[in-house]
C-alpha cells in the first residue's frame, strides 16, 4: 500500500550550496500522474536565475578547490554521494514513483541502486585512468593529460530522472567539472535531493547546482549561456536539434542521447520462454516511456500465431495500478499532455488499418486512480512497417508486431527507421546472431537479452538517436579536454 507521505512539497533551486527561491518568486505545480493531485510547488527559474547559477558553477570551477583537489579526495566524495543515495534509497524511490508514476518496486530494486552505482563506478573508473606517451625518437617526448572542460549543463528527461542525472553527474564530477543540472519540469522531486546529498558528501558549494523550470526558457538559457562549456542532454530528437542550434553561438560541446524505435527481432528458433517475458518488459517497462523500448516486434512468419497468442496473454497479465503498490508492474503515463499524445496513436492505428490484438483502452482501476493517466498495455499487428505506428516514437504502452519471412527482410525492416539507438535479437543460431547484430544500424544490440548495461561499454545512438557516446572512457573523454605536452629532451 501507499506509504508515501501525502503532502505538497516545496522544491527550490540549489545554487552555490543553498536552496533558493526564484528571483521573482514564480512557481509551478507538479501533479501525481496516478491521481492528478498536486504534489509539489516548484520554483520556476528566470533568465536571471540561470545567469546566477551558471556564474556560481563558473566561479566554483575557476577558483574553487574541486578541480585541483587530489583525485582520490574528489572520488571519495563522489563515492560518499553514492552511499548516501543507498541509505536514502526508499525515500528516493518513493519520490520517483510519485512524480514519474513508475512502479516503486522498479525504482527501489533497479533505478535507485543503479543511480548510486553510476556515481561509484565513475569515481572508481576515473582513479584507474592513465594517459598516453608518444616518444619522438630521442628528441622529444609527448604525453597527454585529461583535464576538466569547465561548467557542464546536464539536461535530463522525465522518464528516469534520478538514474539519468547521476549517469551524467558521475563522470562530470569525477573528471573535475562543475554542474548545472536542469531536471525535466514534470519530475523534479528526486533530482532536487542531489543538492543536499552533494553537500552532505562534502562536495564544495557551487560544484553541484540544480535549477528548475520549462525547457523552452531555462533549458534554452543554459544552452545559450557563455559560462556553460558543454551540454549533456537526454531527451527527444526535436529538443536535441533546438539545443544544437541554441548552443552554436557559444560553440558548446554536445553529447546527445535522443529518441528510439528499436526493432525486437524474434526468429523462429528463438527460445520463446525467455523472449516473451523480456519482450513484454521491453514493451511496457515504465509504461513504454523508455527510449530503449522494443516497440517494433518483428516476428518470423512461421511462429507468428503462437507468438501472438503468448504475447497477448502475457500483456493481459500485467498488473496495472498504483505505482506505490508493491505488486504494480505498470503505472500511468507521466502527464495529461503526454497521455493525450500517446492516446492519439490509437486513432492513428485505427486509420492505418492496424489489427488490435489487445488493449487500446483505459483500464478499470481502483476509484482513487480513476483520474490517472492510464492506458492498457496495447499490442497491434501490422503488415506494413512503414505505417506511422511502426515509425514514430510513441513513448507509451503501445507496440506493433510486424511479420517477416527471411533474415534479409528482417534486417531491411529493422533498418528502415530514422532512429538507431538499439536493437534486440532472439535466436539460438550463433552465426545468425552475429550477422544480424552487425547488420542492424544502432548503438547497442542485445542478443537474447534486453536492458543489460555494463557501465564500461559505450552507450548512444546512430542516426537521429544521438551524437557521441557515454559510458566508461567515452564519458570521461566527453567531460575532459585532452592536452598534449611536448618536451624537448636535448
Ligand atoms: P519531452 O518532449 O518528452 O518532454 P524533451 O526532450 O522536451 O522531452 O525534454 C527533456 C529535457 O529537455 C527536459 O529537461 C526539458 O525541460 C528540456 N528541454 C525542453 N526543451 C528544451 C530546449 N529548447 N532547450 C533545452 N532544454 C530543453
Amino acid at each position: 500500500m501507499t506509504t508515501v507521505e501525502v503532502k505538497v512539497r516545496r522544491v527550490l533551486h540549489f545554487i552555490n550550496g543553498k536552496y533558493e527561491n526564484s528571483s521573482d518568486d514564480q512557481t509551478f505545480e507538479v501533479k501525481n500522474p496516478a491521481t492528478q493531485e498536486v504534489i509539489a510547488v516548484v520554483s520556476e527559474a528566470t533568465e536571471e536565475d540561470v545567469k546566477k547559477v551558471s556564474e556560481a558553477a563558473r566561479t566554483a570551477f575557476d577558483h574553487g578547490p574541486w578541480r585541483t583537489m587530489s583525485l582520490s579526495d574528489r572520488c571519495d566524495k563522489i563515492r560518499r554521494m553514492a552511499e548516501i543515495i543507498l541509505e536514502r534509497r526508499e525515500e528516493i524511490a518513493r519520490l520517483e514513483a510519485l512524480d514519474v508514476g513508475k512502479p516503486y518496486s522498479h525504482a527501489f530494486t533497479g533505478e535507485i541502486p543503479r543511480a548510486a552505482h553510476n556515481l561509484k563506478f565513475f569515481a572508481d573508473f576515473m582513479e584507474k585512468q592513465g594517459g598516453e606517451v608518444y616518444p619522438m625518437e630521442e628528441a622529444f617526448l609527448n604525453y597527454t593529460r585529461y583535464e576538466p572542460v569547465g561548467v557542464a549543463g546536464l539536461i535530463t528527461p522525465w522518464n528516469a530522472p534520478f538514474m539519468l542525472t547521476t549517469w551524467k553527474l558521475g563522470p562530470c564530477l569525477a573528471a573535475g567539472n562543475t554542474a548545472v543540472i536542469k531536471p525535466a519540469e514534470m519530475t523534479p522531486l528526486s533530482v532536487s535531493l542531489l543538492g543536499e546529498i552533494a553537500k552532505e558528501a562534502g562536495i564544495p558549494d557551487g560544484v553541484v547546482n540544480i535549477i528548475h523550470g520549462k525547457g523552452s526558457v531555462v533549458g534554452t538559457a543554459i544552452t545559450e549561456n557563455k559560462n556553460v562549456d558543454l551540454i549533456s542532454f537526454t531527451g527527444s530528437t526535436t529538443t536535441g536539434k533546438a539545443i544544437m542550434k541554441n548552443g552554436a553561438n557559444t560553440l558548446k560541446k554536445f553529447s546527445f542521447e535522443l529518441g528510439g524505435k528499436a526493432a525486437n527481432i524474434i526468429f523462429e528458433d528463438a527460445d520463446l520462454d525467455k523472449a516473451i517475458p523480456v519482450s513484454i518488459q521491453a514493451a511496457f517497462l515504465n509504461s513504454g516511456q523508455v527510449c530503449l523500448a522494443g516497440s517494433r516486434i518483428l516476428v518470423q512468419r512461421t511462429i507468428l500465431d503462437s507468438f501472438i497468442e503468448k504475447f497477448k496473454h502475457a500483456a493481459e497479465s500485467l498488473v496495472v495500478g498504483d505505482p506505490q503498490d508493491a505488486t504494480t508492474k505498470m503505472g500511468p503515463l507521466v502527464s495529461e499532455e503526454h497521455f493525450n499524445k500517446v492516446k492519439h496513436y490509437l486513432e492513428i492505428a485505427k486509420k492505418e488499418g492496424a489489427t488490435l490484438i489487445t488493449g487500446g483502452g483505459i483500464p478499470v482501476l481502483a476509484p482513487h486512480l480513476e483520474s490517472g493517466y492510464y492506458l492498457e498495455p496495447t499490442v497491434y499487428y501490422h503488415q506494413d512497417h512503414t505505417a506511422r505506428i511502426c515509425q514514430e516514437e510513441i513513448f507509451g504502452p503501445i507496440v506493433t508486431i510486424i511479420p517477416f519471412d527471411t533474415e534479409e527482410e528482417a534486417l531491411a525492416i529493422a533498418n528502415d527507421t530514422e532512429y538507431g539507438l538499439n536493437g534486440v535479437i532472439w535466436t539460438e543460431n550463433l552465426k545468425r546472431a552475429h550477422r544480424i547484430a552487425h547488420g542492424v544500424r544502432a548503438g547497442t544490440i542485445w542478443v537474447n537479452c534486453w536492458f543489460v548495461r555494463d557501465l564500461r561499454a559505450p552507450f548512444g545512438g546512430f542516426k537521429k538517436s544521438g551524437i557521441g557516446r557515454e559510458g566508461g572512457h567515452h564519458s570521461l573523454e566527453f567531460f575532459s579536454e585532452a592536452k598534449n605536452i611536448c618536451i624537448a629532451l636535448n
